[in-house]
């Protein structure tokens, strides 16, 4: 089905996106990426005017990972993963500057407290804001250390009751056996189940992310958000690479 039928509804009213720091860093992988900041401002103007709400939770593995830093400077774990959210705070900015360029009415709510540049999270607040179609960015992670911006996006998700989790990679397109970069012979999976990603420890998201959507029967949508319109593609349930659900695999 083409993307250009506008007048299809699209499967998913709510859905959360979730954008490492690494998706935002074009080729490298640090700093930010005007191109994809842009291409990613497109894919979400495109899905609000389908009438789609969209929350995003951005990572901030391009600035600091907390663990990596911790070993690498000798800086205590806890403020390092600590220093790891005030990245996604950075990202979120960016990206809402460029968004807010594009037209779009944003919001930025953070799980650490920042209230000279953004609202604080609640959820009731983060909802009626979706109502009213503007675009809500969930920075800060979860606010706690030792968890990951997958896992705040599982919960995030699941707060504000998405249809679905739309995970972002660069130049992935899809869940595969192996990697495909290493492996020419990699498969990739169409459709699994969430056992199939926690049994087989495939690089979906972390394991405790997986498990949140398990319990909840969140859809998750690996893609790869360099291909423009998979996220529209994604919202009108046309096959974008591979859909995690509670039914098990397929090819
Ligand atoms: N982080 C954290 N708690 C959270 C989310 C993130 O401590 O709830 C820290 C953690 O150190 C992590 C860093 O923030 O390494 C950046 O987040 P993440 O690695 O998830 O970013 P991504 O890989 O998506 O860019």
């Amino acid at each position: 089905m083409s993307i250009s039928s506008d007048s299809q509804a699209p499967k998913y009213k709510r859905i959360l996106l979730k954008l490492s720091g690494e998706a935002l860093a074009g080729d490298g992988h640090s700093g930010l990426d005007a191109h994809v900041l842009g291409l990613v401002a497109d894919e979400v103007k495109a899905v609000t005017a389908a009438g789609v709400q969209v929350a995003i939770v951005v990572g901030g593995g391009n600035i600091v990972r907390g663990a990596e830093l911790s070993l690498r400077l000798g800086v205590d774990e806890v403020t390092a993963h600590y220093m790891g959210m005030l990245a996604t705070a950075i990202n979120s900015l960016a990206l809402q500057a460029v968004m807010e360029a594009e037209g779009l009415v944003t919001r930025v709510q953070t799980a650490i407290e920042m209230h000279q540049i953004a609202e604080p999270f609640i959820r009731r607040r983060a909802i009626r804001h979706l109502e009213k179609g503007r675009v809500v960015i969930f920075a800060g992670g979860t606010g706690s250390p030792y968890f990951t911006t997958d896992t705040t996006a599982a919960l995030r998700a699941i707060e504000i009751e998405a249809g679905a989790l739309l995970m972002a990679k660069k130049g992935v397109d899809g869940v595969y056996d192996k990697d495909p970069n290493v492996h020419p012979d990699a498969v990739i999976y169409r459709r699994l189940g969430y056992l199939d990603v926690i049994n087989q420890d495939l690089k979906v998201m972390d394991a405790t992310a997986v498990a949140l959507c398990k319990d909840n029967n969140m859809d998750i949508i690996v893609f790869d958000v360099a291909q423009p319109g998979n996220v529209k593609r994604a919202v009108l349930g046309e096959e974008v690479g591979t859909l995690v659900t509670a039914s098990g695999r397929a090819p």
